[in-house]
């Protein structure tokens, strides 16, 4: 089979990591007979150094003329790199946010999964991980407080803010559809989590959550709300299948989800539209800290590379011998300094990415 990748490397890690990524798709193609052809896209601090823009037009008309994006990350220090002198709508970030809405990217997933090899990381307690636990947070990526209608303004003296929460229930069913097709291919519960007690926008969820539910039959789903979400997560990971909940929300549990196993340079994601389409990124940003040192840990953009063969290209076969690499080589004891512990074998970038490679 033949794909177009559109290649984000972006700023940071973001070249790094996108590399060793492509060395792991490159053996997926030696080993399956498929050709990935790559085209390079720049956006984030490596566009406006060129463009002065964060995104250009062409650049999303590269992006949507190919079959999946993947993407390493943007953005620079914010407290040093001249880039945020410039205003928001020029900086690093702005070009996220603009290539969501141009591809119509409205349901972002994020696997949290804990790794048997990797237990000793994850904050909660023994008797709380028990056999470890495997969820996907499935978030609605292009509605809601961030998109909707702000303003500030002083009003008789004293300055107030205004942010508008709105979702329309096309909005909400698309996203919701999704996450109903994802819990059936798993082990089919989808808990959607809403404030159902103060807010319009999720008693209007809670409907259309319950009219879709009722074409997958087949697939448990529970209502919670936002606030038991946050404890429950800490409290009994093992609960849950698939999380669906509206953009804010999903913004702050997916990264406590994504804490509870432990490390960040672990954690993929995927954003989609209603089409295959998809653009693969690790859930952590650019790390300027730590670039150029071939210390980044490349396994959460290697395994968004594997959602990428999965969700976008249909090749479940060819993501599980990725998922599967990754296992071996934490398995062998190979680690890069992020998640490195006491007789194991430490490892940089480059030689993560070349391991999980040859194993596949
Ligand atoms: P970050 O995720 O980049 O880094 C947080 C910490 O985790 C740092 O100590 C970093 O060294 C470490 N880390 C992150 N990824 C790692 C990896 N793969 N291996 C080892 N360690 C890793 O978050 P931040 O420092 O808050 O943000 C840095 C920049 O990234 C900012 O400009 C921010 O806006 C941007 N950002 C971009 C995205 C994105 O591109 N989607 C997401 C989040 C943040």
């Amino acid at each position: 089979m033949q794909k177009r990748i559109a290649v984000i490397a972006g700023d940071g890690i973001g070249p790094e990591i996108t590399g060793e990524a492509r060395k792991v798709l490159d053996r997926v193609c030696q080993k399956f007979g498929h050709t990935f052809l790559y085209t390079d896209v720049l956006m984030g601090g490596a566009s406006i150094d060129v463009h002065g823009v964060p995104l250009t037009d062409e650049a999303i008309e590269t992006a949507k003329g190919s079959d999946a994006v993947l993407m390493g990350a943007i953005g620079g220090n914010t407290s040093t790199s001249p880039w945020y002198q410039l205003p928001p709508d020029k900086r690093p970030e702005a070009g996220l946010l603009k290539i969501r809405k141009a591809l119509n990217l409205f349901a972002n997933l994020r696997p949290a999964y804990l790794y048997e090899e990797l237990k000793d990381a994850c904050p909660l307690r023994p008797d709380i991980i028990g056999d470890g636990f495997d969820m996907m947070i499935m978030r609605e990526l292009t509605g809601g407080l961030y998109f909707g209608e702000r303003h500030t303004e002083t009003v008789d003296g004293v300055r107030r803010a205004v942010d508008t929460l709105t979702y329309d229930e096309k909005e909400i069913r698309r996203v919701t559809v999704r996450a109903f097709d994802i819990a059936r291919k798993r082990r089919k519960k989808v808990t959607s989590v809403d404030k159902a007690n103060v807010l319009d926008s999720s008693r209007l969820w809670r409907k259309v959550v319950e009219e879709v539910a009722a074409d997958y039959p087949d697939v448990a789903y529970e209502h919670m709300l936002v606030d038991n979400c946050a404890m429950q997560l800490v409290m009994n990971p093992r609960q849950f299948d698939v999380i669906l909940t509206e953009n804010m929300f999903g913004d702050i549990l997916s990264d406590e989800a994504s804490m509870v196993t432990g490390s960040i340079g672990m954690l993929s994601s995927a954003s989609l539209n209603d089409t295959k389409f998809g653009l693969y990124e690790p859930s952590h940003g650019s790390a300027p800290d730590i670039a150029g040192k071939d210390v980044a840990n490349p396994i959460a953009t290697i395994l968004s590379a594997a959602m990428m063969l999965r969700f976008s290209f249909d090749m479940d076969e060819e993501a599980d011998a990725v998922e599967a690499a990754v296992k071996q080589v934490l398995k062998e004891g190979y680690r890069t300094p992020d998640i490195m512990s006491e007789g194991k074998t430490l490892v940089g970038t480059k030689q993560m990415g070349s391991l999980i490679a040859e194993r596949i």
